[in-house]
């Protein structure tokens, strides 16, 4: 069996980190290197290595990824279209991935430059 990713390690609750979301399919804490005043890592359990792996029976995941994102932006009161928060999934080197487990970062908090860096 592969070694656990960090992301694995976190949500069997191996590694701390407090959980600012969780449900069946995905869990989301902190990040660790924050680079907006909320950045949060939206993470499903079932680990798919990047977006681009994802099968079609990981189409309920995905969809509950996208949903928690709603959710949490609520939660953390940056979902009102005067504040607003920003999506973003790195897929393989170009993109900046460092972690082979799919994750969707949430940032807000600031004003997120377009086009993105
Ligand atoms: P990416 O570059 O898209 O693969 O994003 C990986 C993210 O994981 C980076 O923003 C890191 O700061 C973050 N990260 C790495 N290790 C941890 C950890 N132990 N806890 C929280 N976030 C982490």
């Amino acid at each position: 069996m592969s070694e656990k990713t960090i992301f694995q390690k976190i949500i069997d609750r191996e590694i701390p980190a407090p959980l600012v979301y969780e449900d069946e399919l995905v869990a989301a804490f902190n990040d660790i290197n924050p680079q907006a005043p909320t950045h949060v890592l939206i993470v499903p359990k079932k680990v798919i290595p990047r977006v681009g792996d994802a099968e079609a029976e990981d189409q309920a995941t995905l969809g509950a990824l996208l949903l928690a994102a709603g959710k949490i932006a609520d939660k953390l009161g940056v979902k009102p279209r005067d504040k607003g928060f920003r999506l973003v999934i790195n897929h393989g080197k170009d993109a900046g991935e460092t972690v082979p487990h799919m994750h969707v970062h949430l940032l807000a908090g600031r004003d997120l430059a377009w086009p993105p860096g």
